[in-house]
């Protein structure tokens, strides 16, 4: 275990583990990971939100997904917040969307470039992405995009596809972006069989890459807003799901605050 990894701890909440790092610690420690060997299964990370504390109440499979990630970070902003009101406060909010353009940096202060493969987004946008990237970051290295087709992780030949994809083109590092419960569950189910030392579950993050979709402004960030910015561009796609967490998370809160988590 490097010292990396041994330096840091979790905080048990909503049934995770989540890692009790900031945005600097957990970019050093995908790089520590992004550097070495292959692991027999691909490593990953997953970002949860409050939608993903809600669906963790029933969804066995996202469990499992979970409890099988290398490392889990705070993406959600109520998150950080519910866990500081619990008690068992984290350094802060590390969004996927944040960190991978951070660890796109930081790669490029170090001599040897990383391999990056794109995976998830509409036809197209993984490409934008890329073509932004190799101008931004000259430590990164894109190896490979790939779009599945709608539908694709109920095909064992388009799995297969991705997974050719990713093998041949060897990278250390794949961006996942396939949305959330999709992305978590299939990085979990192909672990073993994805050849590269880290996968991130990044969500939009892809999109942001390519310019294809905007981030909140940072003073939306920095209050803990940009669900808000995300309801207010994607309205018909989130307003069912925003609702329900709405209703969803206050109970968990709730339960944990009287040490009864839901499961
Ligand atoms: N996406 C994809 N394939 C799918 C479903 C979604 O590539 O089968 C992509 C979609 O194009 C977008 C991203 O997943 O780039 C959605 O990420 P977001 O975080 O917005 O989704 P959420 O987790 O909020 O549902």
């Amino acid at each position: 275990m490097s010292d990396i990894e041994s330096s840091t701890d979790h905080i048990g909440l909503f049934g995770m583990q989540i890692d009790r790092v900031d945005l600097t610690q957990a970019t050093d420690r995908l790089l520590d990971w992004a550097r070495s060997p292959q692991p027999s299964a691909c490593r990953y990370v997953v970002t949860p939100n409050v939608d993903h504390a809600v669906l963790l109440t029933h969804h066995e499979g996202l469990r499992a997904s979970y409890a099988g990630a290398s490392m889990v970070l705070a993406d959600g902003a109520p998150i950080v917040a519910a866990a500081k009101l619990l008690g068992r406060a984290l350094p802060g909010r590390v969004a996927g969307s944040d960190l991978v353009p951070r660890l796109f940096q930081a790669a490029g202060e170090q001599d040897q470039p990383i391999r990056v493969f794109l995976l998830g987004a509409a036809p197209g946008v993984g490409d934008r992405a890329a073509t932004n990237i190799r101008q931004q970051f000259p430590g990164v290295e894109i190896v490979g995009t790939h779009c599945p087709p709608l539908g694709f992780e109920h095909d064992a030949n388009a799995n297969q596809a991705i997974l050719d994809a990713v093998a041949a083109a060897t990278p250390d590092v794949v961006v996942v972006g396939l949305g959330a419960p999709k992305q978590e569950l299939w990085v979990h189910q192909h672990a073993e069989q994805l050849e590269a030392k880290v996968a991130l579950c990044a969500g939009a993050t892809i999109d942001f890459l390519a310019g294809e979709k905007r981030r909140s402004p940072v003073w939306m960030q920095s209050m803990g807003l940009e669900w808000l910015h995300r309801l207010a561009t994607e309205p018909r796609r989130l307003a069912g799901r925003y609702f329900r967490d709405a209703v969803q998370f206050p109970p968990l809160v709730w339960r944990e605050w009287r040490g009864n988590p839901s499961f």
